[in-house]
C-alpha cells in the first residue's frame, strides 16, 4: 500500500531524510518513534506534500503511484489522510463547509455515494460525538480559536469521516492531555481494519499503551535504524534511544 524506498528529502535545502525505507500493508498499524529532531515530522510533511519539503532521492509510492507527482488534494482523493493535509486554521470557513467540500472531493473521486446535507450533518454529528466534541464546533471557523485538545479532536473527527485507506498521524509532543490522547487512540482504533493502513508518528510511548501497533520503527538521523514488534516500544521506554544511536543520552 505504502512503499517508501531509499527516500531522501530536504527542508529548506537541508538534508533531513537520508535513505528511509518503510513498507505498510493494508491492515497494519505502524508506529514511528525516535529522538527529537530525527526527522519524524519531516517524514509526515514530505508525505503530505507540504510546501518547502522536497524529495531529493528515492521514492514514496502509494498503491504504486508516486506521491511526489500528486497534489495534496490528489493524495486525499486516492485515500490518504495525512498530517497537515488539512489546514491548521481557516478563519471564515466553517468546519461544516470545509467537511462538505473535502468529503465531496474525496467521495466523488472514489466513486462513493454523495451524502446529501441531511446525511452529512448526521454523520458529522455522530463523528463529533465519538470524539467528545460538541456539535456546535461544526459551525465554527475551522480550528479558529480551538484549544490544542479541540484541534486534535477535530482532526480525528475529520479522519473518521474521510474513511481513508491509509492514515498518517503525527503526534507531536505539544502537551496533549490524557483525555486528548485517549480520543486519538479511540479514533485510530475504531479505524483499524484489514483494508486500512495506519502510520502513527509519535513521541509518546504512552500513546502505544492505547494503540497497540503491529510494528515499531526507530527513526534516527533520517533513517530507520531499528524495526520490531510492539515490544520494541516497551524496550525503548525502559532503555531510551542511546543503545541504538550510540549517544549517551537522547531527548
Ligand atoms: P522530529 O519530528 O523527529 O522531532 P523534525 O522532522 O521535526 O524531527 O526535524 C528534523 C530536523 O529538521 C531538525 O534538525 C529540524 O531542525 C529540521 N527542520 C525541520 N523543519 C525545518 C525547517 N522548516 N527549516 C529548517 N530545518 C528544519
Ligand atoms: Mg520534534
Ligand atoms: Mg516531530
Amino acid at each position: 500500500m505504502l512503499e517508501i524506498r531509499d527516500l531522501h528529502a530536504s527542508v529548506a535545502d537541508k538534508p533531513i531524510l537520508k535513505g528511509l525505507n518503510l513498507t505498510v500493508n493494508p491492515g497494519e498499524v505502524h508506529a514511528i518513534m525516535g529522538p527529537n529532531g530525527s526527522g519524524k515530522s519531516t517524514l509526515a510533511n514530505v508525505l503530505s506534500g507540504r510546501d518547502n519539503y522536497e524529495i531529493t532521492g528515492g521514492e514514496a509510492l502509494f498503491e504504486g503511484n508516486s506521491l511526489a507527482e500528486m497534489e495534496p488534494e490528489e493524495r486525499a482523493q486516492a485515500g490518504l489522510f495525512l498530517a497537515f493535509q488539512y489546514p491548521v486554521e481557516i478563519p471564515g470557513v466553517s468546519n461544516m463547509e470545509f467537511l462538505k467540500a473535502a468529503l465531496e472531493s474525496v467521495r466523488g473521486a472514489q466513486g462513493k455515494e454523495e451524502w446529501d446535507s441531511v446525511t452529512l450533518l448526521r454523520q458529522a454529528r455522530a463523528a463529533c460525538k465519538q470524539v467528545n466534541l460538541d456539535a456546535s464546533f461544526l459551525k465554527r471557523g475551522v480550528n479558529e480559536g480551538f484549544s490544542g485538545g479541540e484541534k486534535k479532536r477535530n482532526e480525528i473527527m475529520q479522519m473518521m469521516l474521510m474513511e481513508p485507506k491509509l492514515a498518517l498521524l503525527d503526534e507531536t509532543d505539544s502537551g496533549l492531555d490524557i483525555d486528548a490522547l485517549q480520543v486519538v487512540a479511540k479514533g485510530v482504533n475504531s479505524l483499524r481494519s484489514p483494508e486500512r493502513g495506519i502510520v502513527l508518528v509519535t513521541h509518546y510511548q504512552r500513546l502505544l499503551d492505547y494503540i497497540v501497533p503491529d510494528f515499531v520503527h526507530v527513526l534516527y538521523n533520517g533513517q530507520i535504524i531499528k524495526s520490531g514488534g510492539k515490544e520494541l516500544a516497551l524496550e525503548l521506554e525502559q532503555k531510551g534511544y542511546g543503545w541504538l544511536t550510540g549517544e549517551e543520552e537522547s531527548a
